[in-house]
């Protein structure tokens, strides 16, 4: 850690921390990372790409640089054909985002996080000496690094996180564990609440949620989660890090079930003034570790330091061209739009999709298949043309 520098708990412990967004999504829409895999090789490919979305985050108020290390386990890099574990190993391109992360957190006062997750060597049933080698390898890496702490992120089950935990304790950084389920609980049936709780025990300083909902939604589990914790007499810090699309209609699997996912998201995203009441709900809620996953931009951030900027005690630099609630287009020239300037405009207004025959709601594809299941079975080789064949008919059953 860079010396002098507030670490983790210390800030948690007295104020509140924003994280930042998902950098997988954002740059697949800017050419850097392959929808299918969603594996991170642009920290190595394209660093100047990742370190300029590290700085949109940090002017945005992030108080963390998440080092762009999403699925960067050898056996995700490998999966289904997928080129990039041919061209860099999972510790080149840990290696690099950790020093991208870092090189920007440092041109201001944030904190570098390591994050792993699931792996393909769990879904396949390879057990937890092949999970955990997987996930030690990474956090060799972090270590090597000084990364500020470690986060397990995007868990479905959660004995494959409680496996992960106990990697990162092996360490001496604190740990946040956030796993992707909503409040019914994780893919195998162990209820929101529980995972919370096993989450704690397992040694997780900060404990949540992170994509495949919604903020309302997660919102809704991270309560879920916070009772069962009080139930428990464990007080581990909450975090929140949600996608900024609208999920209400998203089944047990999340977003992914949506038939939207990942290409024609963009009518549910939701609008800074979503996130302005996402983080004042997370707060009020007792979360403190409050950020954001897939399809969350910097504007986003800063909606979420804006609306936090008394507790904060500060303002985020993006907001030095951005006044609160509008404010700013009291100067447009058109005296309809002057009229915009206020809070209760844009609070009550209920935005259109400009889609004559959009639905407000979707039917989630349901396969209900989890780890264990034949049909979830990964491998290196890519996807056949009849296996392909086999999914199409599947599907339009
Ligand atoms: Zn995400």
């Amino acid at each position: 850690m860079t010396p002098g520098r507030k670490g983790l708990l210390d800030r948690l412990k007295s104020g509140v921390v924003i994280g930042d967004g998902g950098f997988v999504f954002s740059l697949e829409k800017r050419g850097y990372v392959k929808a299918g895999p969603w594996t991170p090789e642009a920290a190595v490919e394209h660093p100047e790409a990742v370190k300029s979305l590290h700085r949109e985050f940090l002017r945005a108020g992030s108080d963390v640089m998440q080092a762009f290390t999403f699925y960067a386990s050898d056996d995700k890099l490998i999966n289904r054909g997928n080129e990039a574990g041919k061209k860099f190993t999972g510790a080149e391109i840990n290696d690099a985002a950790c020093k991208l992360a870092r090189d920007v957190a440092n041109e201001g006062d944030a904190l570098v996080g390591g994050g792993i997750s699931q792996t393909p060597a769990y879904l396949s049933g390879k057990g937890k000496q092949n999970v955990q080698a997987e996930f030690r390898k990474q956090v060799k890496v972090f270590v090597q690094n000084d990364v500020d702490f470690l986060i397990c992120e995007y868990f479905e089950h959660i004995e494959e996180m409680e496996w992960a935990i106990e990697v990162c304790k092996e360490s001496s950084l604190p740990v946040a564990a956030t796993m992707c389920i909503g409040k019914e609980g994780d893919m195998h049936g162990v209820d929101a609440g529980t995972c919370a709780v096993r989450m704690a025990k397992a040694g997780a300083d900060v404990v949540g949620l992170n994509c495949h909902y919604g903020p309302y939604e997660m919102l809704e589990a991270i309560a879920v989660m916070k009772k069962a914790l009080d139930a428990a007499g464990l007080k581990p810090y909450l975090m929140t890090q949600p996608l900024a699309y609208h999920t209400p209609d998203a089944g047990r699997q999340g977003f992914i079930d949506l038939p939207e996912f990942p290409f024609a998201l963009e009518p549910r995203i939701c609008t800074r003034w979503d996130m302005q009441s996402y983080a004042r709900q997370a707060y009020e809620l007792g979360v403190r570790y409050i950020g954001g996953c897939c399809g969350v931009e910097s504007y986003h951030i800063r909606a979420v330091s804006e609306e936090l900027a008394k507790e904060r005690g500060k303002s985020p630099k993006s907001s030095e061209k951005h006044e609160p609630w509008g404010e700013g287009l009291k100067m447009h020239t058109k005296p309809w739009v002057r009229a915009r300037a206020r809070r209760d405009y844009w609070e009550n207004l209920k935005p259109a999709t400009g889609r004559p025959y959009c639905t407000a709601f979707s039917c989630p594809d349901n396969w209900g298949v989890t780890a264990g299941s034949e049909d979830l079975k990964q491998k290196a080789e890519s996807t056949s043309a009849e296996e392909l064949q086999k999914v199409f008919q599947k599907s339009k059953k």
